[in-house]
C-alpha cells in the first residue's frame, strides 16, 4: 500500500510516501523557520496562509521524486492534531479533497504518535515494547508503548515542554529562533564548572517535569552577570551549557526512572529536541550501564516531516481505519492517551 503522509501542524509543510512493503520512497520537506524568525516564533495566520502555497507543489515534488503519479497512491494521511487549528485545516481539507478526486481512503493521524513512531523509519526499528520519551516543542512525556495505539502516559511536563524551553532560553541569550539548536551550538565552548543550575522535579519520586523555573533561573543568571559587567561572549556560553547540561540530566533521570519503573530496557526518544546531541550521549551511556538499547529518528525526522505521518497512517490504513466521507479532521488539543490501537481492542 503506497500512503501520502501530509504534516501541516506547525511551522513545516512535510510531505511523503512510505510504501508499506517496500518502506520510505520519497520525503519533502519546506520549513518556514526563515519566514517566522523575524518575529521570534511562529506567527499562526503565516503558517497557514504558506502551508496554502506549499501544499500542492510539494505533493508534486514528491510524486516526481518516487516516480510515481497519483494515480498510483492507495491512500492518504494527513495530521489531525494536535496544533495551530488554521495549519491544520489546510492539511486536512487537501488530504479530503484528493482523496475524494481519487477515489481512495483517508486518515487523520496524531502528530504526537507520528513523532513517537518516527523511529520505526530506521534501518534497525525498535521492537515493542519500549518507553517513549518525546520531547519537542510543545510536548514532553514519558510514554510506555506496548504497540500500536497501546500507550500508557507515565508523566508529562506540568508547566513548559523541554524544546519550549530551550526556544525561550535562546531569546534570553539573543539567539535566533527555533532555539534549541542554537542553545547548543552556543553550549560548545561553554565551561561546564562554571554554573550550576536545578534539575527540577528530580529531588523526590515521579515521572513528571517542569521546566519553567528553569527558564526563570536562566533569567536570574544571565541578569546577574550582566550587572557584574561580565555578561561577554564567554560567559553567555558558560549559561548556555548550564542550562543544557540542566534539561539534559533531568531528562536522563526520569528516563532511568521510567526504565526501572515499567521492567523494560528498550528505550525510544523522539520530537525535535531528540536532535540533541549532548542528550544522545547522556541516554547512550546511561543505556549501556543498564544493558539497555535507545532509538531514535535520523536527524530530519527528528522534527516534523511528513514521513512519520505517512508511516502512523498506513499502519493503521492497513487496519483498515478511515475517515468518513467528508469528515476531515482538525483538532487543536488532542491528548495522546485518547487514542486506541485500529482494532479498538
Ligand atoms: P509538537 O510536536 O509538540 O507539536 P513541534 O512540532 O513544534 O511541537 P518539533 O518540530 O518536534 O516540535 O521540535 C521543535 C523543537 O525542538 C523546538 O523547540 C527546537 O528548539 C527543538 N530542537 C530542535 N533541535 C534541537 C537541538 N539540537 N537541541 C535542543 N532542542 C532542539
Ligand atoms: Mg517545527
Ligand atoms: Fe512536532
Amino acid at each position: 500500500m503506497r500512503v501520502l503522509g501530509i504534516e501541516t501542524s506547525c511551522d513545516e509543510t512535510g510531505v511523503a510516501i512510505y510504501d508499506t512493503e517496500r518502506g520510505l520512497a520519497a520525503d519533502v520537506l519546506h520549513s518556514q523557520i526563515a519566514m517566522h524568525a523575524e518575529y521570534g516564533g511562529v506567527v499562526p495566520e503565516l503558517a497557514s496562509r504558506d502551508h496554502t502555497r506549499r501544499l500542492l507543489p510539494l505533493i508534486q515534488r514528491v510524486l516526481d521524486e518516487a516516480g510515481l503519479t497519483r494515480h498510483q497512491l492507495d491512500a492518504i494521511a494527513y495530521t489531525a492534531g494536535p496544533g495551530l487549528v488554521g495549519a491544520l485545516m489546510v492539511g486536512a481539507s487537501t488530504a479530503h479533497g484528493l482523496a475524494r478526486a481519487l477515489d481512495i481512503p483517508v486518515l487523520g493521524v496524531h502528530h504526537m504518535e507520528g513523532h513517537l513512531l518516527a523511529p520505526m523509519l530506521e534501518d534497525a526499528p525498535p521492537a515493542f515494547p519500549f518507553v517513549a520519551l518525546l520531547v519537542s516543542g510543545g510536548h514532553t512525556q514519558l510514554v510506555e508503548v506496548e504497540g500500536l495505539g497501546r500507550y500508557r502516559l507515565l508523566g508529562e511536563s506540568v508547566d513548559d515542554a523541554a524544546g519550549e524551553a530551550f526556544d525561550k532560553a535562546a531569546k534570553m541569550l539573543g539567539l535566533d529562533y527555533p532555539g534549541g539548536p542554537a542553545v547548543a551550538r552556543l553550549a560548545e565552548s561553554g565551561n561546564p564548572a562554571r554554573l550550576r543550575f536545578p534539575r527540577p522535579m528530580t529531588d523526590r519520586p515521579g515521572l513528571d517535569f517542569s521546566f519553567s523555573g528553569l527558564k526563570t533561573h536562566t533569567l536570574t543568571a544571565i541578569r546577574r552577570l550582566e550587572a557584574e559587567g561580565a555578561l561577554d561572549e564567554s560567559a553567555r556560553a558558560d549559561v548556555a551549557r548550564a542550562f543544557e547540561d540542566a534539561v539534559v540530566d533531568t531528562l536522563a533521570i526520569k528516563c532511568r526512572r521510567a526504565l526501572e519503573a515499567t521492567g523494560l530496557r528498550r528505550l525510544v526518544v523522539a520530537g525535535g529536541v531528540s536532535a540533541n546531541r549532548r542528550l544522545r550521549e547522556r541516554l547512550e551511556r546511561e543505556a549501556a550501564k543498564r544493558g539497555a538499547e535507545v532509538h531514535y529518528p535520523r536527524g530530519r525526522f527528528c522534527t516534523d516531516n511528513g514521513a512519520m505521518i505517512a508511516y502512523v497512517g498506513a499502519q493503521r490504513l492497513l487496519a483498515g481505519e478511515h475517515d468518513a466521507p467528508g469528515q476531515m479532521q482538525a483538532v487543536p488539543r488532542w491528548p495522546m492517551d485518547g487514542l486506541q490501537p485500529p482494532d479498538g481492542g
